[in-house]
């Protein structure tokens, strides 16, 4: 195969025995038994175990000895069958073992940071400090392998489909797109500055409008937000664009993408087509725009049951225009203290109150507020929450979004599952146009470039008015956006009107956006798929990092490199950039 190998050691199997092999690899353990020395030896393709017997190996007793943990060699051998009693039928190669004839030491290992055995916890920070050594770990090139995959089964549907692959520039002017842009001074023009594209957004716009069809790549995007777990300030899009699209053809196209995804990176076959539901349907049903479907537990409203009602606290909710909504936990053997923990969860996410019910084996209520309620209420809550004996009925009343917030972190609390075999894809679609800030302004849900359903009803309602826009969620995930996009510049100045940017800011901030879309722009629509996330639910991690092969930590420092870190003076003077301050980072780095 090459000057140092002549097979992967991951590969033999029982079908290899009584050939002689060449492997090269690092030494992932070593075990002394009576003279004889077991190493498991490991390579890309996994470990296989070598074994040295030093009476009849010409290696010098020396270089056996010093032999250590991580130590790159090369070896000559025998494949033989493990004698009996020893085979390890957990490891791919647990039939056979290599005996070897001749060992050469190709670099030896200083001692480590921290065990790459898997075996072995070892603290992020460390680990992101010497990434080259965590990523030898079987788990964590197993997810960069299944990242490889994914991306090339993107890229195999959407070469089928004849989308052509275009970069676009790094180095942009700032546009709004919701997030801070990380900035790049201008050596050239002292004072200015270009941003990183916190997506290829406009570009591949304008790609629509110069005749590219069908685009995509895999583009890296920056966003400078603040430190929330599961984001990094650098990421991965697999960002997609076509025109004379409509919302299907993008949704059909995702689809594709997902199923082939998942069939080569897990081996498993998605149902299709994938469901879709709208925004208002996700919301009233899971309190969520990104409802994990593996489970049901969802929200029914009780306005009906309680409209009316002689409880003050419900009542006075529904009067003032609020909702009244429950869930049927199902059996959580909850004592006393576990709802009041409940009770205290629901108000740490805002609620005033929780009620909570339980069904006894007679289907009546056990509630500490039943003695407020009338029968036919106990029995309707019971009915309309389908409660068996056993199950817990949490009500929140409340307004709206508050009740859904509620009671949809507290679905996830109780009853998401950790299985993450079942994939359950979904579309969220028909979200609305803008949502309110805290300080009731109204931002773009998605972006201003998305094509509202209608312009009217943007202008007289705003706060209602919906747009052309999904999301793609997975397992409670959201795994990327798109919309069907605003091709008439006309609209596209009325939309920025609406967000309050006047005629005169948008013209110097993106007249040339708008400058080409007077040029026979095509209806266009796409979405980007964030490949981090898609790939760490894959892989069963909790954290996108785990499947980045260089992530930075929550602030974005990089552990390895030091990076951000200081220039020198010349550099700044060069630039015209006088440092003010610098700030000390005093909050948690990782979590
Ligand atoms: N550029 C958008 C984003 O990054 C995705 C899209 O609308 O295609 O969310």
């Amino acid at each position: 195969m090459t000057k140092y190998r002549t097979a992967h050691g991951g590969t033999l199997r029982g079908s290899d025995i009584g050939n002689e092999v060449q492997l090269a690899g690092w030494v992932a353990r070593r075990r002394d038994h009576g003279g004889v020395i077991f190493v498991d030896l490991r390579d890309a393709s996994g470990i296989v175990q070598i074994v040295i017997n030093p009476e009849n190996n010409p290696a010098a007793d020396e270089v056996l000895r010093s032999l250590r943990n991580e130590y790159c060699i090369m070896v000559t051998g025998l494949v033989r069958p493990r004698p009996d009693g020893t085979t390890n039928p957990e490891m791919a190669t647990g039939e056979i073992e290599v005996g070897v004839s001749r060992l050469e030491v190709l670099s030896t290992s200083d001692v480590l940071p921290f065990q790459i055995d898997e075996r072995f916890d070892a603290d992020e920070a460390r680990r992101l400090q010497y990434r080259y050594l965590d990523l030898r770990r079987e788990r964590m090139s197993a997810n960069l392998r299944s990242r490889s995959t994914a991306i090339r089964a993107m890229r195999r549907v959407l070469d089928e489909r004849e989308f052509l692959e275009v970069e676009t520039p790094t180095l942009v002017v700032s546009t709004p797109e919701g997030a801070r842009d990380m900035l790049v001074p201008s050596r050239l023009r002292p004072g200015q500055f270009y941003a990183l594209p916190q997506s290829p957004q406009l570009f591949k716009q304008l790609l629509m409008v110069a005749g590219v069809e069908r685009y995509y790549q895999v583009a890296r995007c920056y966003r400078d937000e603040d430190f929330r777990s599961d984001r990094q300030v650098e990421f991965t899009q697999l960002d997609l664009e076509g025109s004379f699209w409509d919302q299907d053809d993008v949704l059909e196209t995702l689809e594709a993408i997902a199923a082939q995804v998942v069939k080569e990176v897990r081996g498993i076959e998605i149902p299709r087509p994938i469901p879709r539901m709208s925004y208002a349907d996700a919301m009233a049903r899971y309190g969520t725009d990104k409802p994990d479907t593996r489970f049901g537990m969802e929200i029914e409203d009780l306005g009906e049951v309680f409209a009316g009602s002689d409880f003050r606290a419900f009542a006075a909710t529904l009067d003032d225009g609020g909702v009244v909504r429950g869930i049927n936990a199902g059996s959580q053997g909850l004592s006393r203290a576990g709802f009041d923990k409940l009770v205290a969860d629901a108000q740490d996410l805002g609620a005033k109150g929780l009620v909570w019910m339980v069904v006894e084996d007679d289907g009546s209520l056990r509630s500490p507020v039943a003695k407020f309620l009338s029968d036919r209420e106990l029995a309707d809550v019971a009915a309309k929450l389908d409660g068996k004996p056993g199950d817990a009925l949490l009500i929140v009343a409340d307004r709206r979004e508050v009740v859904g917030n509620v009671l949809g972190e507290l679905r996830l609390q109780l009853g998401q599952p950790d299985n993450h075999d079942d994939l359950h894809f979904l579309f969220v679609i028909d979200f609305p146009v803008f949502e309110k800030t805290p300080d009731g302004g109204l931002v773009p849900a998605h972006h201003p470039f998305t094509a509202p359903l209608s312009v009217e009803e943007m202008r007289t309602s705003p706060e209602t008015a919906l747009s052309r826009s999904y999301d793609m969620v997975l397992n409670g995930a959201e795994l990327g956006s798109g919309s069907v996009r605003i091709h008439d510049p006309e609209l596209q100045a009325q939309v920025f009107e609406v967000l309050g940017i006047s005629a005169e800011q948008a013209e110097a901030r993106f007249g040339w956006f708008l400058e080409a879309l007077r040029y026979g722009t095509p209806p266009h629509a796409g979405f980007a798929i964030g490949v981090d996330r898609f790939i760490s639910i894959l892989q069963n991690e909790q954290n996108i990092r785990e499947v980045m092969p260089f992530p930075k930590t929550q602030t974005g420092a990089d552990p390895l490199t030091g990076a951000p870190g200081r220039v020198e003076e010349g550099q700044l003077e060069e630039l015209g950039i006088e440092v003010r301050a610098e700030v000390q980072a005093t909050w948690p780095e990782l979590s």
